[in-house]
């Protein structure tokens, strides 16, 4: 493709993203997709020749749309949104036009540079002090990674450069609660500590972690001769949005020399409101922490902010530096792949400073409240309507919602509880993602994609009653 066909099929698509975005609300949200569905429309083998590219386009609304979930649907209320606003989908074409990598400050210093602003803007707009710094990786599940393995290696003094995990007399331990994302479950398995060492703290009646069943969880593993390591709090569970409280988590984790990581992946964008700030009290007693840019915030995925307290620390864990990479700048810049797992780095920084600066601070922070009174909005009707529970608090843009209608309990609940979510996710109108709480299924409600305005989400309470209340129990 000659840079002048590629403006000519350039401006199609980006017509065709315009009008997708424009007709989405009109396409069924869940996609009602069979396995298989799709492959069987594709030819098994490349093509040998060239195909002209108005057939790819072409596949690509007869072939793949019908093959999709829309999460930019103003009716998209599943798992957490992943918002992509327009301006940081150009961000993204601006760095995969340029095609530059960062290996190394040299290789594309502005690749490097706006990334340090970029992060730095974020952390000021999230009232964090100066003493942290970012770096952006592609998920939570990475990042948590990175903070894991950077915790093992303070505990054993970079036994990395010695006989590493296999080496350590005494085994290291890491306590998290039953409601932080699976990631960190893996990631814990990922960095060596294995699943006897991995701690699930308990939690108290909002879903929070126990500062004092922490304590004696740690107590407990000092005294067996184990060596606790790290904690990994949330704040914004991915069940309930749930807020480990992270002062007294801070403390102990002080008092027993442990890391502490927090995994604000959802509602760290909702720190950018300084009223939402209360939500992470103690958040500078944390080493680590994770916001997630593409998901509410709306920097298309992906783009995940990690921030570190020292540096100096994840460079030395993370570091290699062959010859071939070294330059004479070396001292005065950063070298980001110093600063994650790989060592090629894309200009990630671009689709967040754009969306930054087209949106403006205040024009994310008010469509950030928008979402927040929709989820107040709902849960006054869900509050105010019979037969409904509202199971967990709603201090974010997540609701956690059961139809309990008298004499209907146990598996019978179940069961019905997941039809009638199935029936609104089957009608194409709205889409919802039930959980367990409690070992009894339920239904979040999750508000924030960014086409998502009130009238939305009285649809949805419409369409949800419809489905719940009509329905007759199996
Ligand atoms: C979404 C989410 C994750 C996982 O995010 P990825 O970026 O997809 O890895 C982890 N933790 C929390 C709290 C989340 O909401």
């Amino acid at each position: 493709m000659t840079p002048e066909e590629f403006r000519k099929f350039g401006h199609q698509l980006i017509d065709w993203i315009a009008d997708y975005r424009t007709r989405v609300a009109q396409l069924p949200v869940m996609a009602r997709t069979a396995p298989g569905q799709i492959k069987a429309q594709l030819p098994a083998r490349a093509p040998e020749h060239p195909e002209p590219f108005e057939n790819i386009l072409r596949d690509l609304e007869r072939i793949v749309v019908p093959g999709l979930s829309h999460w930019q649907h103003p009716s998209f209320f599943g798992y957490f949104p992943s918002n992509a606003l327009l301006a940081s989908v150009l961000g993204d074409y601006a760095s995969t036009g340029l095609g530059v990598l960062g290996i190394s400050w040299q290789t594309s210093p502005a690749l490097t540079e706006v990334e340090e602003v970029v992060t730095d803007w974020v952390r000021q707009m999230t009232g964090l002090s100066g003493a942290w710094s970012g770096v952006i990786q592609d998920t939570a599940s990475t990042s948590t990674l990175l903070a894991l393995i950077c915790a093992r290696e303070r505990s054993t003094n970079y036994g990395l450069g010695r006989g590493g995990l296999q080496e350590e007399a005494q085994p290291l331990v890491v306590y998290t609660s039953a409601s932080s994302n699976s990631s960190v479950d893996k990631d814990a398995l990922l960095a060596g500590f294995g699943r006897d060492n991995v701690r699930v703290v308990g939690h108290d009646e909002e879903y929070a972690m126990r500062p004092d069943a922490l304590e004696e969880s740690i107590r407990r593993d000092l005294a067996a001769g184990l060596r606790p390591c790290a904690v990994v709090a949330t704040i914004g569970s991915t069940a309930t949005t749930a807020l480990d409280p992270l002062e007294p988590l801070a403390r102990i984790a002080h008092h027993y020399g442990i890391w502490l990581h927090v995994d604000a992946a959802m509602a760290g964008s909702a720190m950018i409101l300084p009223e939402c700030r209360w939500m992470w009290q103690g958040i500078e007693g944390a080493d680590s922490l994770i916001i997630n840019a593409h998901k509410w915030l709306g920097a298309a995925f992906d783009c995940s902010l990690y921030y570190v307290r020292d540096p100096q620390h994840l460079v030395r864990v993370m570091s290699t530096n062959p010859s071939y990479l070294q330059s004479a700048a070396d001292q005065q810049v950063k070298n980001l792949r110093d600063w994650g797992i790989p060592l090629g780095r894309r200009f990630r920084a671009l689709k967040l400073w754009f969306l930054i600066r087209e949106q403006g601070v205040a024009g994310l922070q008010a469509r950030l409240r928008r979402d927040l009174a929709n989820a107040q909005w709902l849960a006054g009707e869900v509050r105010a309507s019979e037969g409904w529970r509202i199971l967990a608090p709603v201090p974010l843009q997540t609701l956690c919602l059961r139809y309990e209608p008298p004499g209907l309990e146990g598996e019978a609940l179940d069961r019905h509880t997941l039809a009638w979510a199935d029936g609104v996710n089957r009608s194409g109108d709205a889409y919802l993602t039930p959980a367990m709480l409690d070992g009894r299924w339920m239904v979040r409600v999750s508000i924030g994609a960014a086409p998502t305005e009130r009238e939305h989400v009285e649809a949805l309470w419409k369409l949800v009653r419809r489905e719940a209340e009509r329905r007759p129990a199996e």
